[in-house]
């Protein structure tokens, strides 16, 4: 992508309502933009990070055979009052032809308990589970902190649905894995952990992924032997670590990125969703429900992988591996010569922003660069060839070093 042409530019001006890191660095390095509170738009570089969050987390649902779906956003209120769930105050009311209540989905378990009842009569049709990759509406009382906290907002949201607790609770362990695998790919394993939600009993059917971080809104309490965390709101009924028993637990703030429920036959109840074992037996389904926001994760990483100059992305999820800066383009040479390589880049099926303005000082392309953080910074100059190449630097690193133009490409792959 030649920079010139891309829809959404850096901007210098720090919004003046960016409450948080990721609304200012995401807004200033032209990835998102605000709508209204809590509402963003998402531009070309931050729809890219956006897609390869959500593809990854797509990967690792599709290896334990969640299968894909999309439900519809919008529904009608009689499902949330068949659950009791309809004065929650996130909920979002609208009104549609013939004066017809309608909701705003907040999460979907009254959409697809009714939907897989419609597929599911025998213990021949079960385990199974479906996910989707969604926009949920919540009409948060604070939405706050950027993508942190949106009314609207993306969701993964995985549903399964067992012959009894022990099917359940196998399951569950196999989402948890796969929930670690995703964090580890998205490039925050290291700083993720597993967290016994909040809830008081029920705490033993959820748990939470916890991202340490400064910034965050939640207080766990952690054991560092174990990586394996509390969360403050239940710290009054266990004070110690789950696993290992270890009292001196840290305290730390963290962002909620995952969540993860059994929620027993809490829905199966509600929609009357039985199957027939066996022995023709009519039997309740077990049901499980496991969350994780792309959206909030995106924002979590930029809280957690940033320096004063801007985003530092993780390589899986950088909008571009390389940020290919192309200076002193007025001579006719030098402009061939880096627009040779940034065609060759594509050629190699390496994603590339190239950095071609001409009415722009090279200061102005480092900050850049800086600011959207992509991992890999090229640099082709009158000075890089009089060094010998094309200058090399990670945007993690302090150090560059020029390599022949010869080499760039053994280098980078
Ligand atoms: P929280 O405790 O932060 O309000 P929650 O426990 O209500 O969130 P879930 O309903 O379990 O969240 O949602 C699953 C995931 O969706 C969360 O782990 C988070 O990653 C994401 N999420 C939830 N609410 C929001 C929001 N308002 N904005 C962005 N992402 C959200
Ligand atoms: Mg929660």
């Amino acid at each position: 992508m030649r920079y010139s042409q891309l829809f959404g530019k850096t901007s210098k001006s720090i919004p003046s309502d960016a409450d948080s890191v990721n609304a200012r660095l995401l807004t200033q390095g032209g990835f998102i933009q605000k709508e209204i509170s809590g509402v963003y738009n998402y531009l070309p570089l931050g729809l890219r990070v956006l897609t390869k969050i959500q593809n990854i987390i797509r990967e690792e649902m599709d290896k334990i055979g969640g299968q894909e779906i999309l439900m519809p956003a919008l529904t009608q209120e009689e499902s949330w009052v068949t659950t009791g769930r309809h004065t929650m105050d996130v909920l979002f009311h609208l009104k549609g032809q013939g004066n017809t209540s309608l909701v705003l989905n907040p999460t979907h378990e009254e959409v697809v308990t009714p939907l897989a009842q419609k597929y599911i009569f025998s213990y021949r049709d079960l385990p199974f589970s479906v996910y989707q990759i969604q926009n949920k509406f919540r009409n948060e009382a604070r939405a706050k902190s950027g993508l942190l906290r949106g009314r609207e907002f993306n969701m993964k949201d995985l549903y399964s649905f067992h012959t009894d607790e022990n099917d359940l609770n196998q399951y569950y362990e196999i989402v948890k894995q796969a929930y670690f695998e995703i964090y580890k790919r998205l490039g925050i394993g290291d700083i993720t952990v597993l967290t016994f939600a909040s809830g008081g009993s029920f705490s033993q059917y959820s748990h939470e992924f916890q991202t340490l971080c400064e910034s965050g809104e939640d207080t766990i309490y952690l054991c560092e032997k174990c990586q394996l965390a509390i969360n403050k709101e239940i710290i009054d009924i266990q004070k110690t670590c789950p696993k290992c028993g270890n009292d001196n637990l840290k305290t730390v703030k963290a962002i909620e990125v995952g969540n993860i429920f059994k929620l027993r036959t809490k829905y199966s109840k509600s929609f009357n969703f039985y199957y027939s074992d066996k022995n023709g037996q009519e039997k309740i389904v077990e049901m499980g429900c496991y969350g994780l926001g792309p959206s909030r994760t995106m924002g979590a990483i930029v809280e957690s992988c940033h320096d004063n100059k801007g985003i530092i992305w993780p390589a899986n999820i950088a909008p571009y591996q390389i940020h290919l800066i192309g200076l002193d383009l007025h001579d006719e040479k030098i402009k061939l010569q880096s627009v040779d390589i940034y065609q060759k880049l594509i050629e190699k099926n390496i994603e590339v922003l190239y950095d071609d303005r001409l009415d722009v000082t090279a200061g102005i392309k480092f900050a850049d660069a800086d600011l959207i953080g992509i991992p890999t910074r090229l640099v082709l100059s009158k000075r890089s060839l009089e060094n010998g190449g094309i200058e090399i630097k990670k945007r993690n690193e302090e150090k560059s070093e020029i390599i022949s133009l010869d080499f760039v490409f053994e280098k980078i792959v």
